[in-house]
């Protein structure tokens, strides 16, 4: 029970990894506010999750995150746990990605997960306690050839979390990246079996597996670790990196 009386936000939590992750922290004791932009399936998680609360969420728009931070405040209490998980994947090459799709990677996976940290980061820094957990991908460390939005973003999402653990740094208050190679949800199961066929742990991760690193980091367990980038990837990256 390592989030008992905490409160947690999970973004793009209604499905998927955010779901996992939402039931594993309330599992815990965690308040969980599960914010996405599928509501149907996110207020059905939450009437099934002890002691959630689904919100609407759209990680790009600035006046929905203060709302969710509202609604957390208000319905669950201050919040401990930040986990930037809501992405999207549109596949392209340099030259067939579309600009408007290049932008939109960007806006959900990057620059949802700054949203996130610029309005949620400050109530932890008063408050001198909070860890962040931003999902980054195995594409997050290397390139994969028809990836170049998604790729971008989430280089970009581990850049940031090193930036923003340094901003961070003496307050209390830990920010780390995950790195998840191709894991089943509704997003893994688009990838080619080629992708993991010929890893050293040769299958698809499952959700759960990346809840648990994801519980670690941001639970006390990792009280001296911030800054740090976490492969749950059945070793696809070794020797590319
Ligand atoms: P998924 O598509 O099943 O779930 C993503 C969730 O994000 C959905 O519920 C979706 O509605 C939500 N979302 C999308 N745009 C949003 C927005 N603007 N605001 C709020 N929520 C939004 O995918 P998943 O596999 O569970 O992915 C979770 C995270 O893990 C993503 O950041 C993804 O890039 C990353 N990831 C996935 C894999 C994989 O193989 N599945 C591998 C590495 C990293």
């Amino acid at each position: 029970m390592r989030f008992q009386g905490k409160v947690a936000i999970v973004t793009g939590g209604a499905r998927g990894m955010g779901a996992s992750h939402a039931r594993g922290l309330a599992a815990e004791g965690a308040r969980v506010l599960i914010g996405d932009v599928l509501d149907t399936e996110g207020k059905a998680l939450a009437e099934e999750v002890p002691g959630a609360r689904y919100v609407h969420l759209d990680v790009t728009r600035e006046d929905s995150w203060q709302h969710a931070l509202h609604t957390a405040e208000e319905a669950l209490g201050p919040v401990d746990v930040l986990v930037n998980n809501a992405g999207i994947v549109h596949f392209g090459g340099v030259e067939e990605q579309s600009p408007e799709h290049f932008r939109r990677i960007l806006d959900v996976n990057l620059v949802g997960s700054f949203l996130g940290m610029h309005t949620v980061l400050p109530g932890m820094r008063d408050r001198g306690r909070g860890a962040v957990v931003n999902v980054s991908s195995a594409a997050g460390l290397v390139g994969f050839a028809g990836g170049v939005g998604y790729v971008a973003s989430k280089w970009g999402v581990r850049g940031m979390t090193k930036a923003a653990a340094l901003d961070m740094a003496g307050s209390g208050v830990r920010v780390n990246s995950v790195h998840p190679g191709v894991i089943r949800t509704p997003m893994g199961e688009s990838a080619s079996p080629d992708l993991f066929a010929h890893q050293p742990v040769p299958r698809m991760g499952e959700p759960e597996e990346v809840t648990r690193m994801v519980l670690f980091l941001a639970s006390d367990d990792a009280s001296f670790t911030t800054g740090g980038e976490f492969l749950i990837d059945g070793g696809q990256t070794i020797g590319v990196i």
